[in-house]
């Protein structure tokens, strides 16, 4: 077999594909070794497939492989008869199948009449590579002991559940104690080739630390930087080793390119560069080693490792630390992303509360600076700015709002999509005078023309630089050959204008929120906006019908004042009677004024009342109504008081407060068609700060809470809401007025005090009444007369006469008056049912159906009756009331009038239902 069959070269082919950035001609530039010898640990041959695998040059020092101390007599030999014909035809058969790159040697151990040698083998230029290092007694001890360490090591890296940082720190305590070297460290490149030391560890009386140094990109050139790439491992027993010299067979050098040297790129053997060895000086190091870290591809950092005397490391204890490097390499990713993760999480938490607060948040303006706290801080930032249009507004420490504007309209013009960031400012935009707290921006646009952006501001940071060299500082050649740097004392190179750069997860961050504001909370405002207006109009709507179906009511009763009054001046002009018509007339006008000025009153609907407070015992005025309160409810419906002692006096007007609970109570009757229970309760209550600062209208303090509580129907939230409207009602037209509640809420206002609703679908409601204490005693006489004017009964027989308009009330008492009758006269529902539920005789009531007050007329019927039985009954309505009065089916004793009507005709239905 011969290697003439294949193409010569092949492998340093693929090796190196570019011929000018080949090592060995940058090395020209800075030799990184020295060509032309090796490093006296160990012995190399080179063999020539193309003649045989004759040796065609050898170390100086290849007599030590036969144990022939004289130099330099293998040239020309045939490789086999020195490293026998097994190894010979193996390494032949690897380079045949192209199997022996510089990268992966073949590593195979022999014994030869020098001794045993660990050997390495590999391609480079067409060329076999062949580096033989005797093996030491304790190597093989020492590999096993390195294997074990290695496990272990490895355990503990997959064991480091932290950053980047704690995984460094793992493996450089790893690769110390299989090699036994005094210092070791993680060195990483940014993306400038600058390094800086992430981990160390060291002997203690080694006082020099290279932890958090940074170097500069020149320290280690591009050319070596490229070798590292792909040569993993460099290794120096002792920095002043003296180099042997390589002797090559003079057929070597082909007549075209004449003083080719010996790639040794590859070569384990290759010695350091002077600049290298220099720096070891510098340092006080002796022996070294270096291996490359490796991060997808790319040449990550160097795990480096120090001594302050020669050391050699055995070769299975190099091959366990180039594994467990290779271990921690492959963990760089996991770890970074750990890191990222943490603080990605504590961003994306920002990010939520952020959200929060944008969600709860009626504006666009207002949601973007919402949670400018959390908007500032950010990517750890401290100062951001949020712009819309010509407003800048400034989160923590930002440059002036001038100068955020002119760098917003520069931004304009600037090329990218949705975000823009640098962390070095100053080189892109002219002019920029705030490098010290923005030197780094990032800003997200949130619309189309980059009116309305955030911009967030990083500041300088050349503090975070401690050169371990100068970066500036180029390596010079000398007179001789090379200059290397003569110290390597540290300083800090200020690196004005730079800022931390801004992360890829930074800037999907950003991302995020620009989606987030732009897709989400923009729009949904919008659309919040749109739909709230929506609701406007339809409250307005509603709110319309609700005021036109109360006009028609009022109009009607007007009229029938009106209509009535022209009646009764007729009928009196006609008898001859006319001293009294000035009243009448009165009257009519008076309507026909207060019709005039409806719309008014009824849109100006206020919830002013002159109130007469007095110190007032509630359970005294609950349980005086008890009874009342029991006959509205029904017989279905189960009430019960519950008074505590001791309870406090509280100031309201105690006649409203009656009021009050009787719509509450009505309220309560309503929700429980079918039966229930119903509780009043009053109790003392202490409203203290931090319920003040919950529901802001309350003030501290002592208060008398009633509450009413039914085991009703209950409300919905969207009907809680709105419960205390005026005119809101869900009762069928004729039933609610939608002022019960309305009344409670103003009352409570008017008292100092405050009304709550907590209520459950199909559960039940409480409203309760909070109204302050009063330190004043109650008046004995409180209950007194009541202010109802009541006439004699004549023996013609008492009517009532319930109307909240008091012309109508005026011209019906007029015609019964007329008629014998006497006549009592209530305003409202709960007036009447008082007036009911006292003693006196009544022998008819008439009543309007729409009452004010919660309670309507058929309400009131039905509550008096339960009281009376068989009390004859006629409405008078002025509304579509006919579902609240049964659709004309009345029960006996119970007639209906619908307003307006004539007096006669009144007067004729009257005198038919009493006789
Ligand atoms: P109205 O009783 O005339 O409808 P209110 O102002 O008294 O007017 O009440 C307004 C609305 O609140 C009622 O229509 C009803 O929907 C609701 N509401 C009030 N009290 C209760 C209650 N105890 N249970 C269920 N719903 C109630
Ligand atoms: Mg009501």
């Amino acid at each position: 077999m011969t290697f003439q069959a294949r193409p010569r070269g092949l492998p340093a082919q693929k090796l190196l594909p570019s011929g000018p950035d080949r090592a060995d001609t940058l090395c020209a530039q800075e030799p990184i070794h020295i060509p032309g010898s090796i490093q006296p640990h160990g012995v190399l041959l080179v063999a020539d497939p193309s003649r045989a695998m004759a040796i065609v040059a050898a170390s100086q020092n290849a007599g030590l492989v036969s144990g022939d101390s004289q130099s330099n007599t293998l040239l020309g030999v045939p490789l086999a008869e020195v490293l026998g014909e097994e190894f010979t035809a193996t390494l032949m058969d690897l380079a045949a199948a192209g199997e022996l790159p510089g990268e992966t040697p073949w590593e195979t151990a022999l014994g030869l009449p020098g001794g045993a040698f660990e050997i390495m083998s590999h391609i480079q230029d067409g060329m076999v590579l062949i580096e033989l290092e005797p093996v030491a007694p304790t190597d093989e001890p020492d590999a096993l002991a390195a294997a074990r360490t290695l496990q272990r090591a490895i355990a503990r890296l997959r064991a480091s559940g932290g950053g980047l940082r704690e995984l460094a720190q793992v493996a450089v305590q790893g690769i110390r104690q299989l090699t036994g070297y005094e210092r070791v460290l993680i060195y990483r490149f940014d993306q400038d080739w600058h390094g800086q030391t992430l981990a160390e560890d060291k002997v203690d009386d080694w006082e020099q630390s290279l932890a958090g140094l940074h170097f500069p990109s020149s320290d280690i050139p591009a050319q070596a930087r490229e070798l590292y790439r792909r040569s993993l491992i460099r290794w120096v027993p002792s920095r002043d080793a003296v180099p042997v010299p390589l002797h090559k067979d003079p057929s070597w050098d082909l007549p075209e390119t004449p003083e080719r040297p010996i790639d040794l790129s590859f070569s384990r053997l290759r010695s350091l560069s002077p600049v290298h060895l220099q720096y070891h000086r510098n340092m006080g190091v002796d022996g070294s080693m270096s291996l490359s870290i490796l991060h997808e591809g790319q040449l990550w950092g160097l795990m480096v490792c120090h001594h302050r005397r020669p050391h050699r490391p055995s070769p299975g204890q190099r091959a366990a630390a180039a594994a467990l490097t290779d271990a921690f390499a492959l963990r760089i990713g996991g770890a970074v992303q750990r890191g990222v993760e943490q603080a990605r999480r504590a961003d994306l938490q920002r990010l939520a509360e952020l959200m929060a607060h944008m969600a709860e948040a009626d504006g666009v303006s207002a949601a973007l600076t919402a949670g400018s706290v959390t908007i500032a801080s950010l990517f750890g930032c401290m100062g951001a700015a949020v712009v819309r249009g010509d407003t800048v507004e400034l989160l923590g420490t930002a440059p002036p709002a001038k100068d955020v504007l002119r760098l917003t309209a520069w931004l304009c013009t600037q090329a990218g999509q949705d975000l823009f960031h640098s962390d070095h400012l100053g080189a892109e935009f002219q002019d920029w005078p705030h490098a010290g707290i923005a030197s780094g921006v990032l800003a997200v646009f949130l619309n189309a023309e980059r009116s309305d952006l955030i911009l967030w501001f990083r500041p300088e940071e050349p503090y975070l630089v401690n050169w371990g060299g100068n970066p500036g500082k180029a390596v010079e050649p000398g007179q001789t050959s090379i200059l290397p740097r003569l110290s390597f004392e540290r300083w800090v190179e200020e690196r004005h204008g730079y800022a931390r750069p801004w992360e890829d997860w930074e800037l999907e961050i950003a991302a995020s929120l620009r989606h987030a504001i732009t897709e989400v909370v923009i729009r949904s405002l919008t659309r919040i906006a749109e739909l709230s207006e929506r609701l406007r109009q339809s409250q307005k709507m509603e709110a319309v019908g609700q005021l036109t179906g109360g006009l028609a009511h009022d109009f009607n009763n007007l009229l029938t004042g009106i209509v009535g009054s022209l009646d009764l001046i007729r009928n009196r002009v006609a008898q001859g009677r006319v001293t009294e018509l000035d009243r009448y007339l009165g009257a009519a006008t008076a309507s026909a004024n207060r019709a005039a000025a409806l719309t008014h009153r009824l849109l100006a609907f206020s919830r002013r009342q002159t109130l007469d407070p007095k110190p007032t015992d509630v359970n005294r005025l609950v349980t005086s109504m008890e009874d009342l309160i029991r006959r509205t409810a029904g017989p279905a419906i189960h009430v019960e008081t519950v008074m505590s002692g001791g309870l406090w006096t509280t100031l309201c007007d105690a006649n409203q407060l009656e009021n009050a609970l009787l719509n509450l109570s009505i309220n309560a009757r309503d929700a429980m068609p079918d039966g229930g229970r119903l509780t009043i309760e009053a109790v003392n209550a202490r409203l203290d700060d931090a319920y003040a600062r919950k529901h802001h209208d309350v003030m501290p303090g002592q208060y008398v809470a009633v509450s009413v509580t039914d085991t009703g129907a209950g409300m919905p939230p969207e009907v809680v809401a709105r419960a205390f409207d005026p005119f809101f009602t869900t009762k069928p037209l004729g039933e609610g007025t939608g002022l019960g509640l309305s009344m409670v809420y103003g009352f409570a206002k008017q008292s100092n005090g405050y009304v709550r609703i907590y209520s459950e679908v199909g559960q039940g409601t409480t409203v309760r009444i909070y109204l302050p204490r009063s330190m004043g005693q109650v008046e004995p006489d409180q209950e007194g007369e009541g202010p109802f004017p009541l006439a004699a009964g004549p023996e013609g027989g008492t009517v009532l006469v319930v109307d909240d308009e008091p012309v109508v009330r005026m011209l019906v008492g007029e015609v019964l008056r007329d008629m014998g009758y006497g006549v009592v006269e209530a305003s409202d529902g709960i007036q009447a049912a008082k007036l009911l539920e006292g003693g006196r005789r009544i022998d008819l009531l008439v009543t309007d159906v729409g009452l004010p007050g919660g309670m309507n007329g058929r309400q009131l019927a039905d509550a008096a009756r339960t009281k009376r039985p068989g009390l004859k009954v006629l409405f008078i309505t002025g509304y579509a009331e006919n579902a609240a009065i049964g659709n004309g089916l009345l029960e006996p004793g119970m007639q209906v009038m619908t307003k307006p009507f004539a007096m006669d005709s009144l007067a004729s239905k009257i005198r038919s239902i009493l006789v």
